[in-house]
This record gives C-alpha cells, structure tokens and sequence, in this order.
C-alpha cells in the first residue's frame, strides 16, 4: 500500500494495470495494449503498431531524419530481400546471423536455385552497390541511410522489444581512410546520446562493446545503454567501424589522389523501434505511461468538463483554448467523448502518459481559471487560463528536467562497484548494473554470463556522462589484470 493510504493502488486496480513492483513484465505488456501502443499480430513473432505507438514512432522518425539531413547524410531506399550468397560473403556476418535469418526459397511454384533472405540488415547489398558507385577518392564520403523494416526470428517475443520484424533506420557510410570512418561513427552516437538526453530524457551511457559483443562484421562497436526501471539494461543505439571487412567482402574499392587502389572504411548506425521499450520502461509508473513531452504524441489533453446541457459549450470552449495551445506549437487533444465519466477519462489519458491534462469546466469559465495537472504529480493546480496558455512551454520542459532528473537518480543508485565476486553475483541477482574490472577473455566474459545471465553492456567512453573514471585492478571473475583501464558495466539486459 503506498503511503496516500492506497488512493494509488484503488486507482490503478480500478483502471486494471498491474503495478511495476508485483510484475514488471506484467505492467509492460499490459500498459502496452491499454495504451493502445501495440497489438499481436496473427503472424508470429509480429507486432501491429497501433496509431498512438505509431504517433510516437512519427515523430522520433521524423526528429532524426531532420538531424541526419543536418548532418550531410542522404536518404535511399533498397529492397527488402538480399540474395543468400551476399549473406555469406562475410564470415563474421554469416555466423552472427545465420540462426535468425528468414528465407526465400520459391516465388510463385517455382524453386530458385539461389535464394533470398529478408534482409536482418544491409551491408551486405549496399557493399555491393557501392563497388559499382565508387570509383575514385572524389566520390567518397558516402553518407547515406534508409528507413524500413528487417527480419531476425524471435523465439519469445515482446512487443517494441524483441520482434521478428522491426522498424529502424539504418545509417551505412563510406570514407576515404579510417579518421574519418572513426569520426562518423562517433558522430553518430552523440547524435544518438543528445537525441535521448534531451527529447526522450533518457540517461544513457557512452561506451565501447566488448570484443564478444560487437556486431557481426565490425572491427568496433559503440553503443548507448539505458536503464530500465527493474534494473535490467537496454542497448538503445548502436554505431560500428567496420573497418575494411565488408569493403573487402564486396569489393568496394576507389582510387587514391596518388593513384592507387584502397579499400573504403565503412561504418553503420541504428536506432530501432525498441527505443519505444525504453521509453516506457524509464518514465512509466503504476498509472501507466509517461511520455516524455519533446516525442509525445499529444502533449496537452483538454477534458471538457459539463453536464449534458452545457456540454457542448465546454467542448466548443476546449476547442477555442486548443487553438491557442496549437499557436504555440503544441500537440493538443480535446477530448470529446461523450457518456463517458470524467473519472475514466483522467485514468485513460494517465495510462497513455500524456504530459499535462486541462480540465475546463463552467463555473472556471466563468472565474477565468482551468485546472492543470501535470502526469508526474498527485495535485491539481488551478491557474489563471492566460497563465496556463502562457506557461504551457516552461511547463512542458519542467516535465523533462523531471523525467530525466529521476531516471539520472535510478541510474546512478542501481549501479554498484563490485570488486569480489560475491559482490558482484549479489548485485546482479538484485537488480543492479555493476561496474566491474574485466581481463577482457572471452571464456571469462562467458562464464559470467553462464552465471548470472549478466552480459557486459559496454566499457564507458572518457567523456560518457557516467562511470568513464579511470582505475586499475584484478578481473571481478578470475583474478588476472584488468584490460580495459577503467571498470565495465555489466547488467541483465532486454
Ligand atoms: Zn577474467
């Protein structure tokens, strides 16, 4: 019971979510399908995007693609199946994905001799474009991305988080030598880092793969990782040199200012669809949603509050302060359903996270005032309506510092520095990320992992805005000398 004498435990056994604390996993695929966010599909392993899940997807979309613009990149568009003998052409590549890989065999009744995949992803088929597109130094760099969908089978699935099949963009670019090629990947992975930090207020921590857990292909991998609200991580972004091994692979070659021949240095990027995981994940609470005000889909929900004769008034009364809202350039709602209790329009637009509720009713009308209530607050508050519509801006980005001033907080409490084993051990069974000194041996890496289902999420870069401090010491696992300088954060992830 919490302490407001179970108000909130009514409120949400009333509504039917189930809280973070009895069932995490509950709680994230009920919010999920009551916030209309997602629905199963009939095709396994499938989810269908609901217009509200998809709204949100929009918009990270569209925030994005703005900045890649921004940044010299260009938008193409390749087909979604690539021909099996491109797969193989990278040995790292091939052995990655191969369990996952969904196939082509027959078109129409006709077998084919060589067949298709759906793509998991594109390097492969854009190397093998670019070997007829390069041809000198003056071509390069290639800056390019795509957005779509790609295929890896699942198992078990969760919607946004594990899927068959996914939405993402994927960034792939190629450069002269391997400074640039370097350059690029990092300057996408702070363009990731900026794009959680301040839109999504997520916390994310910079850092370097372990060499076990880089992509299949690249030389090295970087990754943001969040954390989620029980403890568990979740890569959020993901940005790879992939040095010469798929320029070789497929012969993406160009000629030097001195007239010689050289492989491209390649890089690639991504955000995918389950960055909306994340943002669950880190804001929601046992109300529901919480979306963070710069992505949400609707920002301001206004609820006409009347009885059946002046109901009409309020709407239209809704409407007239929407348009003043929208001046500002706000994403506003009115609600207008009818026979439908103000109660159950409150828990409604609470469990899809929408960042400020107004409720105008006649007798505030009257008075000039409205009732503001903020998503992340028990109390109501009654302004003036002029200072509702003027402060709605300020308003929206104290919800963000909020947001990510208490994610900040989880974060930095639900990571412990272990330096036995048994510390470790019992920090990961509780819930925790764990900073660690690692002798970067694989067997070690996956005796851990065997152990504790614990992986290492990454080795934080220098200037990451947590855990980047320098140290020396014995791995957490077998003794032998630290190999990284600096502790590695490990974690359950999603
Ligand atoms: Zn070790």
């Amino acid at each position: 019971m919490t302490k407001d004498g179970g108000k909130q435990d009514k409120k949400a056994a009333q509504y039917g979510v189930t809280p973070q604390s009895t069932d995490f996993n509950d709680w994230y695929n009920e919010v999920v399908k009551k916030a209309d966010l997602a629905d199963n599909s009939p095709v396994a392993g499938a989810m269908v995007v609901r217009p509200y899940g998809s709204a949100l997807w929009e918009n990270i979309v569209r925030w994005l693609d703005d900045r890649f613009k921004a940044t010299g990149h260009e938008s193409l568009v390749f087909p979604t199946l690539i021909p099996m003998g491109f797969i193989t052409k990278e040995a790292d590549h091939v052995e990655g994905f191969a369990p996952e890989l969904f196939t082509v065999s027959k078109i129409g009744t006709e077998e084919l001799s060589e067949p298709y995949v759906m793509r998991p992803t594109s390097e492969t088929i854009i190397g093998h474009m670019w070997s007829g597109w390069l041809n000198s130094y003056r071509d390069l760099p290639f800056l390019h991305y795509q957005w779509g969908s790609v295929f890896r089978a699942e198992l078990r699935t969760k919607a946004f988080l594990r899927t068959s099949e996914f939405f993402w963009h994927e960034g792939h670019t190629a450069h002269a030598n391997e400074p640039e090629a370097r350059a690029e990947v990092r300057q996408m992975l702070d363009l990731y880092h900026e794009f959680c930090r301040d839109v999504l207020a997520l916390p994310v921590v910079r850092g370097e793969k372990t060499a076990s857990e880089r992509f299949a292909g690249a030389v090295a991998t970087y990754s943001i990782e969040g954390m989620m609200r029980d403890g568990k991580a979740l890569q959020s972004g993901t940005s790879h040199y992939l040095g010469q091994n798929f320029s070789k692979a497929f012969d993406v070659k160009f000629q030097t200012r001195e007239q010689k021949e050289e492989y491209a240095h390649t890089t690639s990027w991504a955000i995918s669809s389950r960055i909306i995981g994340a943002i669950i994940m880190t804001h929601g609470d046992d109300f529901g949603l919480i979306m963070p005000p710069r992505i949400a889909p609707i920002q301001v929900v206004i609820i006409p509050v009347g009885r059946k004769d002046n109901f009409d008034q309020m709407v239209d009364e809704g409407e007239k302060l929407a348009a003043e809202l929208r001046g500002l350039g706000l994403k506003v709602k009115v609600d207008k359903r009818d026979g439908v209790t103000n109660g159950f329009k409150y828990n409604d637009w609470e469990l899809k996270g929408v960042p400020v509720r107004i409720e105008l009713g006649p007798r505030d009308l009257e008075q000039g005032v409205v009732v503001v209530k903020n998503r992340n607050r028990d109390e109501k508050e009654t302004l003036a309506r002029a200072d509702a519509v003027g402060g709605m801006t300020a308003r929206l980005d104290e919800i963000h510092d909020w947001l990510y001033g208490r994610a900040t907080e989880f974060l930095l409490t639900r990571t412990l520095v272990a330096d036995s084993y048994d510390e470790f051990k019992d920090a990961i069974e509780t819930g925790h990320w764990v900073r660690a000194y690692h002798c970067a041996d694989a067997a070690c890496e996956k005796s851990i992992k065997d152990d504790t289902k614990a992986t290492t999420r990454n080795v934080p870069l220098d200037d990451a805005e947590f855990f980047h401090e320098h140290g020396e010491g014995p791995c957490v696992k077998c003794g032998q000398p630290g190999a990284y300088g600096k502790r590695v954060i490990f974690g359950r992830q999603y």
